[in-house]
Protein backbone atom coordinates (compact mmCIF):
# COMPACT_ATOMS: atom_id res chain seq x y z
CA UNK A 1 0.00 0.00 0.00
CA UNK A 2 2.65 2.40 0.65
CA UNK A 3 3.29 2.99 -3.15
CA UNK A 4 0.08 4.38 -3.40
CA UNK A 5 -1.61 7.51 -3.46
CA UNK A 6 -3.15 9.31 -0.18
CA UNK A 7 -6.64 8.60 -1.27
CA UNK A 8 -5.86 5.33 -3.09
CA UNK A 9 -3.98 4.03 0.28
CA UNK A 10 -7.55 5.38 2.85
CA UNK A 11 -10.17 4.38 -0.12
CA UNK A 12 -8.57 0.86 -0.20
CA UNK A 13 -7.47 0.37 3.54
CA UNK A 14 -11.02 -0.97 5.13
CA UNK A 15 -11.26 -4.15 2.62
CA UNK A 16 -7.53 -5.23 3.18
CA UNK A 17 -9.09 -6.35 6.40
CA UNK A 18 -11.00 -9.28 6.41
CA UNK A 19 -14.49 -7.68 6.52
CA UNK A 20 -17.76 -9.95 6.64
CA UNK A 21 -19.48 -11.14 3.61
CA UNK A 22 -17.02 -8.75 1.58
CA UNK A 23 -18.42 -5.76 2.42
CA UNK A 24 -16.46 -2.82 0.93
CA UNK A 25 -17.44 -0.76 4.00
CA UNK A 26 -16.46 -1.76 7.37
CA UNK A 27 -19.56 -2.23 9.04
CA UNK A 28 -20.25 -0.85 12.59
CA UNK A 29 -19.93 -3.10 15.68
CA UNK A 30 -22.00 -1.48 18.48
CA UNK A 31 -21.50 -4.02 20.73
CA UNK A 32 -20.62 -3.48 24.25
CA UNK A 33 -18.74 -6.52 24.64
CA UNK A 34 -16.79 -9.39 23.02
CA UNK A 35 -16.91 -12.87 23.78
CA UNK A 36 -14.79 -15.88 23.38
CA UNK A 37 -15.33 -19.58 22.93
CA UNK A 38 -12.10 -20.21 25.09
CA UNK A 39 -11.60 -17.92 28.14
CA UNK A 40 -7.86 -18.43 27.46
CA UNK A 41 -8.17 -15.79 24.87
CA UNK A 42 -10.66 -13.57 27.11
CA UNK A 43 -7.84 -13.13 29.43
CA UNK A 44 -4.69 -12.96 27.15
CA UNK A 45 -6.56 -10.06 25.49
CA UNK A 46 -6.66 -8.63 29.25
CA UNK A 47 -3.22 -9.08 29.80
CA UNK A 48 -2.32 -7.62 26.36
CA UNK A 49 -2.62 -9.70 23.09
CA UNK A 50 -4.37 -7.59 20.65
CA UNK A 51 -8.61 -7.94 20.67
CA UNK A 52 -11.56 -6.71 21.88
CA UNK A 53 -13.25 -7.19 25.43
CA UNK A 54 -15.17 -4.07 26.71
CA UNK A 55 -15.98 -0.96 24.20
CA UNK A 56 -14.50 1.80 26.51
CA UNK A 57 -11.27 0.45 25.06
CA UNK A 58 -12.30 0.22 21.44
CA UNK A 59 -14.65 -1.86 18.76
CA UNK A 60 -13.47 -2.87 15.68
CA UNK A 61 -15.18 -0.09 14.40
CA UNK A 62 -12.64 2.73 16.00
CA UNK A 63 -9.75 0.14 15.34
CA UNK A 64 -10.91 0.73 11.09
CA UNK A 65 -10.82 4.45 11.91
CA UNK A 66 -7.60 3.89 13.60
CA UNK A 67 -6.14 1.79 10.83
CA UNK A 68 -6.91 4.54 8.64
CA UNK A 69 -5.58 7.52 10.19
CA UNK A 70 -2.53 5.73 10.94
CA UNK A 71 -1.96 5.35 7.18
CA UNK A 72 -3.02 9.04 6.55
CA UNK A 73 -0.25 10.01 9.20
CA UNK A 74 2.36 7.06 8.54
CA UNK A 75 2.31 6.37 12.12
CA UNK A 76 2.96 2.98 13.46
CA UNK A 77 -0.63 3.67 15.44
CA UNK A 78 -3.68 5.34 16.33
CA UNK A 79 -6.22 5.93 19.46
CA UNK A 80 -9.44 7.60 18.73
CA UNK A 81 -10.89 9.47 21.17
CA UNK A 82 -14.66 11.16 21.88
CA UNK A 83 -13.34 14.52 20.64
CA UNK A 84 -10.13 16.55 19.68
CA UNK A 85 -10.00 17.71 23.40
CA UNK A 86 -9.58 13.86 24.88
CA UNK A 87 -7.10 12.82 23.00
CA UNK A 88 -4.96 16.19 23.87
CA UNK A 89 -6.10 15.15 27.60
CA UNK A 90 -5.22 11.79 26.78
CA UNK A 91 -2.14 12.99 25.68
CA UNK A 92 -0.63 15.17 28.83
CA UNK A 93 -2.73 12.97 31.66
CA UNK A 94 -1.27 10.01 30.65
CA UNK A 95 2.39 10.97 30.36
CA UNK A 96 3.19 13.95 32.41
CA UNK A 97 2.90 14.07 36.41
CA UNK A 98 3.75 16.93 39.03
CA UNK A 99 6.94 18.01 39.18
CA UNK A 100 7.08 17.56 35.20
CA UNK A 101 7.58 20.37 32.71
CA UNK A 102 5.98 20.93 29.42
CA UNK A 103 7.20 23.76 26.63
CA UNK A 104 4.28 24.86 24.87
CA UNK A 105 3.60 26.95 22.05
CA UNK A 106 1.80 30.81 23.05
CA UNK A 107 -0.18 30.02 19.65
CA UNK A 108 -2.75 27.05 20.70
CA UNK A 109 -6.09 26.75 20.18
CA UNK A 110 -8.12 28.75 23.26
CA UNK A 111 -9.56 25.06 25.13
CA UNK A 112 -6.30 23.65 24.77
CA UNK A 113 -4.57 26.55 26.26
CA UNK A 114 -7.42 26.37 29.15
CA UNK A 115 -6.04 22.57 29.74
CA UNK A 116 -2.67 23.17 30.18
CA UNK A 117 -4.09 25.65 33.20
CA UNK A 118 -5.85 22.59 34.29
CA UNK A 119 -2.27 20.78 33.77
CA UNK A 120 -1.01 22.80 36.11
CA UNK A 121 -3.02 23.52 38.71
CA UNK A 122 -2.54 19.58 39.11
CA UNK A 123 1.47 20.33 39.45
CA UNK A 124 3.08 19.93 35.59
CA UNK A 125 4.89 23.62 35.00
CA UNK A 126 4.16 24.53 31.93
CA UNK A 127 5.94 27.15 30.04
CA UNK A 128 4.05 29.34 27.04
CA UNK A 129 6.60 30.03 24.45
CA UNK A 130 6.72 32.05 21.13
CA UNK A 131 7.50 28.82 19.08
CA UNK A 132 7.58 30.32 15.85
CA UNK A 133 11.73 30.58 16.48
CA UNK A 134 13.10 27.78 17.93
CA UNK A 135 16.05 29.64 19.72
CA UNK A 136 12.40 30.16 22.35
CA UNK A 137 11.75 27.08 22.64
CA UNK A 138 15.27 25.79 23.48
CA UNK A 139 15.53 28.78 26.05
CA UNK A 140 12.48 27.04 28.23
CA UNK A 141 14.33 23.76 28.59
CA UNK A 142 15.12 22.76 32.08
CA UNK A 143 16.40 19.55 33.70
CA UNK A 144 12.49 18.28 34.02
CA UNK A 145 11.09 19.10 30.88
CA UNK A 146 9.54 16.10 29.35
CA UNK A 147 7.48 17.36 26.28
CA UNK A 148 7.20 20.00 24.02
CA UNK A 149 3.46 21.05 21.99
CA UNK A 150 2.64 23.14 19.13
CA UNK A 151 0.45 23.25 16.83
CA UNK A 152 0.61 23.31 13.08
CA UNK A 153 -1.53 26.49 11.88
CA UNK A 154 -2.29 28.52 15.01
CA UNK A 155 -5.93 29.32 14.94
CA UNK A 156 -7.21 32.44 14.49
CA UNK A 157 -3.58 33.94 14.25
CA UNK A 158 -1.95 31.37 11.82
CA UNK A 159 1.25 31.43 12.79
CA UNK A 160 3.69 28.63 12.02
CA UNK A 161 5.64 27.32 14.70
CA UNK A 162 9.02 26.42 13.76
CA UNK A 163 8.29 22.82 13.56
CA UNK A 164 11.28 21.41 11.83
CA UNK A 165 13.86 23.07 13.96
CA UNK A 166 11.41 22.12 17.37
CA UNK A 167 11.58 18.84 15.94
CA UNK A 168 15.49 18.50 15.46
CA UNK A 169 16.06 20.13 19.15
CA UNK A 170 13.63 17.30 20.37
CA UNK A 171 15.14 14.18 19.14
CA UNK A 172 18.73 15.88 20.19
CA UNK A 173 17.42 16.27 23.54
CA UNK A 174 15.40 13.08 23.99
CA UNK A 175 11.98 15.31 24.35
CA UNK A 176 8.62 14.33 23.37
CA UNK A 177 7.56 16.26 20.38
CA UNK A 178 3.53 16.75 20.16
CA UNK A 179 2.23 18.02 16.98
CA UNK A 180 -1.54 18.90 17.06
CA UNK A 181 -2.31 18.24 13.02
CA UNK A 182 -5.64 19.56 12.87
CA UNK A 183 -5.82 23.09 11.08
CA UNK A 184 -3.04 21.00 8.42
CA UNK A 185 -3.80 18.07 8.19
CA UNK A 186 -2.39 15.01 7.08
CA UNK A 187 -2.84 15.81 3.34
CA UNK A 188 -1.06 19.02 3.65
CA UNK A 189 1.31 17.90 5.97
CA UNK A 190 2.92 14.83 8.08
CA UNK A 191 4.25 15.76 11.22
CA UNK A 192 6.30 12.30 11.34
CA UNK A 193 8.24 14.10 8.44
CA UNK A 194 9.69 16.77 11.46
CA UNK A 195 10.21 14.17 13.94
CA UNK A 196 6.92 14.01 16.22
CA UNK A 197 6.74 11.62 18.45
CA UNK A 198 2.73 12.49 19.33
CA UNK A 199 0.12 13.41 16.13
CA UNK A 200 -2.92 14.62 17.55
CA UNK A 201 -5.72 15.40 15.20
CA UNK A 202 -9.00 16.15 15.64
CA UNK A 203 -10.89 13.85 13.77
CA UNK A 204 -14.29 16.78 14.54
CA UNK A 205 -12.53 19.17 11.93
CA UNK A 206 -11.02 18.40 8.29
CA UNK A 207 -11.03 14.67 9.01
CA UNK A 208 -14.66 13.97 9.51
CA UNK A 209 -15.20 17.05 7.47
CA UNK A 210 -18.63 17.71 7.52
CA UNK A 211 -19.38 19.19 10.75
CA UNK A 212 -21.45 16.09 11.73
CA UNK A 213 -19.30 14.25 14.32
CA UNK A 214 -16.62 14.86 17.34
CA UNK A 215 -13.57 12.86 17.32
CA UNK A 216 -10.14 12.92 18.14
CA UNK A 217 -6.93 10.89 17.45
CA UNK A 218 -3.36 10.72 18.46
CA UNK A 219 -0.89 8.67 16.23
CA UNK A 220 2.48 7.25 17.80
CA UNK A 221 4.88 7.73 14.48
CA UNK A 222 7.39 5.29 16.02
CA UNK A 223 10.31 7.90 16.17
CA UNK A 224 10.32 8.27 19.66
CA UNK A 225 11.98 5.32 22.14
CA UNK A 226 9.78 5.05 24.82
CA UNK A 227 12.26 2.94 27.06
CA UNK A 228 14.12 6.30 27.47
CA UNK A 229 10.89 8.01 29.09
CA UNK A 230 10.24 7.60 32.85
CA UNK A 231 6.64 8.15 33.30
CA UNK A 232 6.04 4.45 31.44
CA UNK A 233 3.83 1.98 34.39
CA UNK A 234 5.60 -1.19 34.19
CA UNK A 235 2.50 -2.95 33.19
CA UNK A 236 2.68 -1.44 30.12
CA UNK A 237 6.29 -2.22 28.98
CA UNK A 238 5.25 -5.26 27.31
CA UNK A 239 6.41 -5.65 23.56
CA UNK A 240 8.54 -3.25 21.43
CA UNK A 241 9.31 0.42 23.02
CA UNK A 242 7.72 1.94 20.39
CA UNK A 243 3.86 1.06 21.63
CA UNK A 244 4.68 1.94 25.07
CA UNK A 245 3.49 5.20 25.02
CA UNK A 246 0.51 4.46 23.00
CA UNK A 247 -0.42 1.67 24.86
CA UNK A 248 0.13 4.08 27.81
CA UNK A 249 -2.28 6.58 26.45
CA UNK A 250 -5.07 4.02 25.64
CA UNK A 251 -5.48 2.30 29.17
CA UNK A 252 -5.37 5.91 30.64
CA UNK A 253 -7.11 7.84 28.63
CA UNK A 254 -9.91 5.29 27.56
CA UNK A 255 -10.25 2.58 29.79
CA UNK A 256 -9.85 4.83 32.93
CA UNK A 257 -10.98 8.66 31.56
CA UNK A 258 -13.12 6.93 29.20
CA UNK A 259 -12.51 9.18 26.38
CA UNK A 260 -14.09 6.78 24.06
CA UNK A 261 -15.34 7.51 20.53
CA UNK A 262 -18.45 5.70 19.59
CA UNK A 263 -18.35 2.98 16.80
CA UNK A 264 -21.51 5.13 15.33
CA UNK A 265 -19.28 8.43 15.39
CA UNK A 266 -16.22 6.62 14.30
CA UNK A 267 -17.82 5.10 10.92
CA UNK A 268 -19.28 8.70 9.81
CA UNK A 269 -15.58 9.71 10.40
CA UNK A 270 -13.90 7.17 8.56
CA UNK A 271 -16.48 8.05 5.49
CA UNK A 272 -15.36 11.47 5.82
CA UNK A 273 -11.98 10.57 5.79
CA UNK A 274 -11.84 9.23 2.49
CA UNK A 275 -12.70 12.58 0.40
CA UNK A 276 -10.04 14.60 2.91
CA UNK A 277 -7.90 15.12 0.16
CA UNK A 278 -10.66 16.24 -2.57
CA UNK A 279 -12.23 19.22 -0.14
CA UNK A 280 -9.45 20.32 0.87
CA UNK A 281 -7.69 20.82 -1.85
CA UNK A 282 -10.73 22.97 -2.88
CA UNK A 283 -10.70 24.52 0.80
CA UNK A 284 -7.02 25.52 0.38
CA UNK A 285 -7.98 27.29 -3.13
CA UNK A 286 -10.77 29.00 -1.92
CA UNK A 287 -8.83 30.65 1.00
CA UNK A 288 -5.92 31.63 -1.23
CA UNK A 289 -8.71 33.42 -3.33
CA UNK A 290 -10.56 34.88 -0.89
CA UNK A 291 -7.84 35.66 1.02
CA UNK A 292 -6.44 37.88 -1.67
CA UNK A 293 -9.75 39.30 -2.11
CA UNK A 294 -10.33 40.56 1.63
CA UNK A 295 -6.70 41.76 1.53
CA UNK A 296 -7.31 44.06 -1.56
CA UNK A 297 -10.10 45.51 -0.20
CA UNK A 298 -10.42 49.28 1.26
CA UNK A 299 -13.34 47.67 4.15
CA UNK A 300 -10.23 45.61 5.57
CA UNK A 301 -7.24 46.48 7.39
CA UNK A 302 -5.14 42.78 7.56
CA UNK A 303 -6.03 38.97 6.14
CA UNK A 304 -3.93 36.55 8.74
CA UNK A 305 -3.53 33.49 6.08
CA UNK A 306 -0.06 32.34 5.41
CA UNK A 307 -0.72 31.77 1.42
CA UNK A 308 -0.54 36.29 1.52
CA UNK A 309 3.55 37.24 0.74
CA UNK A 310 3.53 39.52 3.87
CA UNK A 311 2.94 36.42 5.69
CA UNK A 312 5.56 36.21 8.28
CA UNK A 313 5.89 32.48 8.27
CA UNK A 314 5.21 32.19 4.39
CA UNK A 315 7.88 30.24 3.43
CA UNK A 316 8.13 28.22 6.21
CA UNK A 317 4.63 27.21 5.19
CA UNK A 318 5.39 26.78 1.81
CA UNK A 319 8.16 24.66 2.10
CA UNK A 320 6.49 22.39 5.36
CA UNK A 321 3.42 22.11 3.98
CA UNK A 322 3.76 21.73 0.05
CA UNK A 323 2.46 25.13 -0.80
CA UNK A 324 -0.72 24.36 0.76
CA UNK A 325 -1.76 26.86 3.13
CA UNK A 326 -5.08 25.91 4.89
CA UNK A 327 -8.43 27.15 4.60
CA UNK A 328 -8.27 29.52 7.93
CA UNK A 329 -8.22 33.20 7.37
CA UNK A 330 -7.94 35.74 10.42
CA UNK A 331 -9.74 39.59 8.63
CA UNK A 332 -9.41 42.75 10.69
CA UNK A 333 -11.75 45.30 9.82
CA UNK A 334 -10.53 48.73 8.21
CA UNK A 335 -10.92 50.91 11.40
CA UNK A 336 -14.36 51.61 12.32
CA UNK A 337 -16.30 49.19 10.66
CA UNK A 338 -18.42 47.16 13.32
CA UNK A 339 -17.52 43.62 13.05
CA UNK A 340 -21.04 42.44 14.39
CA UNK A 341 -22.78 44.44 11.73
CA UNK A 342 -20.35 43.33 8.70
CA UNK A 343 -20.81 40.18 10.08
CA UNK A 344 -25.13 39.84 10.20
CA UNK A 345 -25.04 40.93 6.61
CA UNK A 346 -23.33 37.20 5.11
CA UNK A 347 -25.84 35.38 3.70
CA UNK A 348 -23.84 32.43 2.14
CA UNK A 349 -21.42 32.11 5.17
CA UNK A 350 -22.57 31.00 8.47
CA UNK A 351 -21.86 33.14 11.60
CA UNK A 352 -20.83 29.67 13.92
CA UNK A 353 -18.24 28.06 15.58
CA UNK A 354 -16.02 25.34 14.34
CA UNK A 355 -13.44 24.94 11.36
CA UNK A 356 -13.23 22.46 8.58
CA UNK A 357 -16.93 22.26 7.16
CA UNK A 358 -17.92 22.20 4.39
CA UNK A 359 -19.32 24.76 4.77
CA UNK A 360 -17.95 28.14 5.38
CA UNK A 361 -18.31 29.64 8.90
CA UNK A 362 -17.55 32.88 10.38
CA UNK A 363 -17.34 34.01 14.35
CA UNK A 364 -15.69 37.33 15.90
CA UNK A 365 -12.78 35.73 17.48
CA UNK A 366 -11.99 37.26 20.49
CA UNK A 367 -15.83 37.75 21.85
CA UNK A 368 -16.01 34.25 21.20
CA UNK A 369 -14.00 31.55 21.46
CA UNK A 370 -10.78 33.44 23.18
CA UNK A 371 -13.19 35.48 25.62
CA UNK A 372 -12.37 33.28 28.55
CA UNK A 373 -8.81 33.71 28.17
CA UNK A 374 -8.60 37.52 29.08
CA UNK A 375 -7.46 40.59 27.12
CA UNK A 376 -3.86 40.27 28.02
CA UNK A 377 -3.19 37.17 26.52
CA UNK A 378 -5.04 37.94 23.79
CA UNK A 379 -2.76 40.66 22.73
CA UNK A 380 0.06 37.89 23.59
CA UNK A 381 -1.73 35.56 20.65
CA UNK A 382 -2.28 38.16 17.89
CA UNK A 383 -5.69 38.25 18.66
CA UNK A 384 -7.28 41.77 17.69
CA UNK A 385 -10.76 42.72 19.04
CA UNK A 386 -12.24 43.19 15.66
CA UNK A 387 -10.91 39.90 14.43
CA UNK A 388 -12.91 37.67 12.63
CA UNK A 389 -11.91 34.20 11.80
CA UNK A 390 -13.13 32.53 8.83
CA UNK A 391 -13.14 28.33 8.18
CA UNK A 392 -12.92 28.68 4.67
CA UNK A 393 -15.56 26.05 3.07
CA UNK A 394 -15.81 24.06 -0.49
CA UNK A 395 -18.59 26.55 -2.20
CA UNK A 396 -18.49 28.08 -5.43
CA UNK A 397 -15.55 30.36 -4.73
CA UNK A 398 -17.65 33.43 -6.54
CA UNK A 399 -20.38 33.27 -4.14
CA UNK A 400 -18.04 33.57 -1.25
CA UNK A 401 -16.18 36.61 -3.13
CA UNK A 402 -19.49 37.91 -3.62
CA UNK A 403 -20.94 37.57 -0.13
CA UNK A 404 -18.25 38.98 1.45
CA UNK A 405 -17.87 42.14 -0.84
CA UNK A 406 -21.74 42.36 -0.60
CA UNK A 407 -21.32 43.01 3.15
CA UNK A 408 -18.28 45.11 2.77
CA UNK A 409 -19.90 47.29 0.24
CA UNK A 410 -22.97 48.01 2.49
CA UNK A 411 -20.76 49.14 5.14
CA UNK A 412 -18.85 51.19 3.37
CA UNK A 413 -21.65 52.79 2.02
C1 LIG B 1 -10.98 21.96 17.39
C2 LIG B 1 -9.57 21.83 17.78
C3 LIG B 1 -9.20 21.04 18.87
C4 LIG B 1 -10.20 20.30 19.71
O1 LIG B 1 -10.92 19.39 18.97
P1 LIG B 1 -12.44 18.96 19.33
O2 LIG B 1 -12.67 17.79 18.47
O3 LIG B 1 -13.32 20.13 19.03
O4 LIG B 1 -12.44 18.64 20.80
C5 LIG B 1 -7.86 20.96 19.19
N1 LIG B 1 -6.93 21.62 18.47
C6 LIG B 1 -7.25 22.39 17.42
C7 LIG B 1 -6.18 23.08 16.68
C8 LIG B 1 -8.58 22.53 17.05
O5 LIG B 1 -8.91 23.32 16.02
Amino acid sequence: MASHGFTSSILHSDRRQSIEYGATHQPMHTAAAYRYDDVRDLVAVFQGRPGFSYGRQGTPTTAALESKVSVMEAGVGTVSFSTGMAALAGIFISLLRAGDHLVASQYIFGNTNSLLGTLSALGVEVTLVDATDVAQVEAALRPETRMVFAETIANPGTQIADLAAIGALCQARNLVYVVDNTMTSPWMFRPATVGASLVMNSLSKYMGGHGHALGGSVTDTGLYDWSAYPNIYDAYKGGKPTSWGLTQIKKKGLRDMGGTLSSETAHRIAIGCETLALRMARACDNALALARFLEAHPGVARVHYPGLAQHPQHVRAGELFGHRYGALLGVELAEGIDCFEFLNLLQVVILSTHVGDTRTLALPAAHTIYHEMGAERRAQMGIADSLIRVSVGIEEIDDLIDDFGAALKKMLA
